[in-house]
């Protein structure tokens, strides 16, 4: 580690901690300027791969997830906070199997299954697109199998 200050090469770790977050906190100190200084160490997380349908591979990108989410939620009533919630399960679901490759398919019934909770026409939206629902004979048996679920909760 370089000080800040001088640029010397010659620092020395004179305290180690664990802050609040989880994170390591060094302090350290120069041995030719004699100034100290605290540096922060954290994990980074990489992005897993995800596996399309089609077997091509591509990052995990939060932002593509949530622009999904935005369009089937558009004009219904789900907030910002259910949005982040979503995209939050589905993180930590692709953190919990370990793995670096995760299918689409995967996360798509995380989103299927919270969105199934929030709101049914949203979940209807994303069904069309993320599952695949091409035709209106399986839109329709989606829908009847919804209701059929309300009607036994
Ligand atoms: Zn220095």
């Amino acid at each position: 580690m370089r000080c800040p200050f001088c640029d010397s090469n010659n620092t020395k770790v004179v305290d180690t901690r664990h802050d609040a977050q989880g994170n390591v906190r060094r302090r350290r100190e120069c041995s030719d300027c004699e100034q100290r200084f605290s540096t922060v160490e954290r994990a980074i997380l990489t992005n897993p791969l995800v596996i399309k349908r089609d077997g091509r591979r591509e990052e995990f990108d939060v932002d593509k997830l949530m622009s999904g989410l935005r369009i089937a939620c558009a004009r219904r009533p789900i907030s910002a906070a259910h949005l982040d919630r979503v995209v939050e399960r589905v993180e930590y679901a692709i953190r919990q199997t370990g793995r670096t490759e995760v299918s689409s398919q995967m996360i798509g019934d995380i989103v299927i299954e919270e969105l199934r909770q929030l709101d049914e026409v949203a979940y209807i939206r994303y069904a069309i697109v993320y599952m695949g629902l091409k035709d209106l004979e399986s839109i329709r048996a989606e829908i009847d199998r919804l209701r059929a679920q309300r009607h036994y909760q």
